[in-house]
Formats: structure tokens, sequence, C-alpha cells
């Protein structure tokens, strides 16, 4: 791979950009993808007799092998909601997360009969994954969920910040 190669990046949202829900976004470099969040969104009143609506991973169909993991940054249903329905289409990613999340996260495995299969990695904050060609380091956010992050993503062709969902708290209780 030529270091043009190695530098070539992009980053695109499967779901989740100008729309509320089904959050999921992927980062590409060198030919690697990490993916974030895989989220659900909630029909709207319009699209009857729909009970789910999933991101869009076309996108994805021949490059599962490319996939480096699916980081989740906090356990809101727009983001781990899809997982579910989506994990064995994406080639079985191994999933990064934080306790809480993760934790959200398994009972809804169970009740898909999927715990026993997906592997799960708890990360903290301040602790970078080094996943392929991407090194992934979590940091606290706000929200109104505790144990959100976002993502610092250092990559080959320069860093990239990933908020999550986070809010400006005044008063934070911790
Ligand atoms: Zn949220």
């Amino acid at each position: 791979m030529t270091s043009q190669e190695q530098n070539q990046f992009r980053l695109f949202a499967l779901g989740g950009l100008g729309e509320i829900g089904m959050n999921m976004t992927a980062v590409e470099c060198g030919g690697k993808i990490l993916l974030i969040d895989c989220g659900l969104m909630f029909p709207e009143a319009y699209m009857l007799g729909v009970d789910l609506v999933l991101p869009d991973i076309s996108a994805l169909e021949h490059r599962t092998d490319d996939i480096a993991g699916l980081f989740l940054t906090h356990g809101h249903e727009d983001h781990i909601g899809a997982i579910p329905f989506l994990w064995e289409k994406l080639g079985c990613p191994q999933i990064y997360g934080t306790a809480l999340t993760l934790g959200l996260l398994h009972n809804k495995l169970k009740e898909h009969n999927l715990e026993e299969r997906v592997s799960t990695h708890c990360v903290k904050p301040r602790q970078p994954v080094k996943l392929d060609m991407f090194e992934v380091e979590p940091f606290r956010v706000a929200h109104s969920i505790v144990d959100g992050i976002g993502l610092a993503i250092r990559t080959p062709a320069g860093l990239v910040i990933h908020t999550g969902d986070f809010k400006i708290d005044q008063t934070p209780v911790d």
C-alpha cells in the first residue's frame, strides 16, 4: 500500500445525519473501516405498519472483512438499538463500549439469543484502544445517560473527533 493509499480517508453517515435516530457513522482510512454506533429509529406516523427503522448498511455489503470494529458512544436506543438486527450482516464485528453501554446491549443480545456469540470489550475513558490503523481514545461527555463517551480517533490521515451525543451541563453532579 502506498502512503497515499494509506492516508486515503472517508467519513460517511449510514444514518442519523439530518434526522433523529438510527445513528451510525463509518470512518474509513487505508481501506479499513471503523464503525461508530448502530442505532434505530422509531417510525414516524406516516410509516404505517413499520415497527423499526434501521440504518442503511448497503455501502458495507461487500466490505465486512474491512471492518476493524464497532465502537459505541452510549446506551441510548438510537445508538445501540439496531445491533441485534445488523450485527451478522456486518460480518459479526467485535464491539467496544463503556460498562453501562455494554450492560444495556447485553440485555438486548439476550432477547435475540445472540449473547453467547457477540464479543464485547469494555473500554475506559482516556485508555486508547488500537484497532487496525485506528487508535481510538474515549473521553467523557455529559449526556442524559451516564457512561457516555466521545471518541478521539487517530488515523494515518489525521485526528478525528466524534463527540457522540453531549450536552453542556452547567451543574454537573460529578
Ligand atoms: Zn443519546
